[in-house]
């Protein structure tokens, strides 16, 4: 059978068309700005690629190029749309209604518009993506994986906010933590590359990518993690700020003038490394040549990145009394050795040792440690778009 996964952005539309047997993808792709002129990105296992302009209005428009594109009888990769078996949607906020992925119905959607209110930018286009799948395929079955839900299993100590209890009770305000198919998807494979039993293991997990945390797996379950009630708090990313003093906004607002959501977007879109090396890059290739180049602003912003990981680490290990393995993974995890060895170099007390060859070494799965080290560390790449479809497969 064969999954297709959709995740839905405001303006665009990411999507795979998986083969649940055999776990490969047939066809990926793109649609931007929808709403706006339309731009088509499709590529097949076979070696079509089809790169176009098209008028998207819609999501609508938009999942119905991609349903014909799979179908085209030269560049596609199925016969009909009878051989799509089921649609996986990523839904970012499952709020504290989703502890798991479900199958969607109406009841499921009115759960994730209730949510809406907590991620206001992403599950309004997740609803889209989903009723128009909905119009098109009306007999296939649809299930929703939420970013957040891997986490629900956090205790109230590691998801409760310092603030007045109301707003807990009253508004939902709490650590929900995001990338959950991409922390458990990893800890899974980090125990079984480990042998380690998962039921018994502590695993930390640092997702790098543009947006970027680090979550604690205690026993196959989320303990901790570092984004919270948005994706914006924790680590330092490409162009998020991650944790600050929350007083700063006050202090920007008086000094420039500005208001709070013109702030709020400033620490979403122009902070993290790319604010800090002076608007240089958010891309940490772009940034590793200019700090070799000795730009001293892109050295800070990407000692301050590996630093602020080694302290979420660090406090992992001291949440979970202890640690088994740590996993690397997205673009920076998989990619970046300078910046797993910056990050490992803060482990020695751990007992870690980087092995420097393999560190540098493109590959697959593999372990950045010396074998002596107390603590197993390795790279593990996500596929968060298999996790959907493997999620999906589980539930239909
Ligand atoms: P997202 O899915 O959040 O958009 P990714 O996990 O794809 O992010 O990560 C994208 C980031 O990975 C890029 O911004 C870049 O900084 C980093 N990256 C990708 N490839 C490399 C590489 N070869 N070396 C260093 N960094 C890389």
């Amino acid at each position: 059978m064969n999954v297709l996964v959709l995740n839905c952005g405001s303006s665009s539309l990411k999507y795979q068309l998986i083969n649940a047997a055999t776990e490969t993808a047939l066809a990926t792709g793109i649609c931007e700005r929808i709403g706006i002129d339309g731009k088509f990105k499709y590529k097949s296992n076979t070696g079509a690629k089809v790169e176009k302009q098209v008028t998207m209005e819609t999501h609508e428009t938009a999942v119905k190029c991609v349903l014909d594109a799979l179908v085209e009888p030269e560049t596609g990769v199925i016969k009909s749309l009878d051989e799509i078996g089921a649609v996986g949607h990523r839904v970012v906020h499952g709020g504290e209604s989703f502890a798991q992925s479900v199958v969607i119905d109406d009841e499921v959607i009115k759960a994730i518009e209730a949510c809406s209110d907590l991620a206001p930018l992403h599950n309004p286009a997740n609803l889209i993506g989903i009723n128009a799948c909905k119009a098109l395929m009306p007999n296939v079955p649809m299930v929703a994986v939420f970013d957040t839900a891997f986490h629900q299993s956090m205790p109230a100590r590691a998801y409760l906010y310092g603030l007045p209890c109301k707003y807990y009770d009253e508004y939902k305000i709490r650590k929900y933590g995001f990338h959950g198919t991409s922390h458990s998807f990893v800890s899974k494979r980090m125990a079984e590359f480990a042998g380690l039993d998962i039921n018994n293991s502590k695993i930390i997990v640092c997702h790098l990518g543009n947006g970027a945390s680090v979550t604690a797996v205690l026993n196959g379950k989320s303990i901790d993690t570092s984004m919270g009630l948005t994706p914006l708090e924790g680590l330092t990313m490409g162009t998020r700020s991650g944790d600050i003093d929350p007083a700063i906004i006050e202090y920007i607002v008086n000094k420039e003038g500005k208001t709070v959501s013109e702030v709020i977007a400033m620490l979403n879109k122009e902070s993290g490394v790319q604010g800090m090396s002076g608007g240089l890059s958010s891309d940490f290739r772009d940034l590793t040549i200019a700090s070799e180049e000795g730009n001293v602003l892109a050295i800070q912003a990407l000692e301050v990145y590996s630093y602020r990981v080694a302290k979420y680490i660090g406090s992992y290990v001291a949440a979970m009394n202890g640690v088994d393995a740590i996993a690397f993974t997205a673009g920076i995890g998989e990619n970046d050795d300078l910046v797993r060895a910056n990050v490992v170099g803060y482990l020695g007390y751990l007992g870690i040792t980087l092995d420097k060859e393999k560190n540098n070494t493109k590959s697959n799965e593999l372990y950045i440690c010396t074998p002596d080290s107390k603590v197993k560390v390795a790279i593990i790449p996500t596929n968060e778009e298999l996790a959907i479809a493997r999620e999906t497969m589980a539930l239909i």
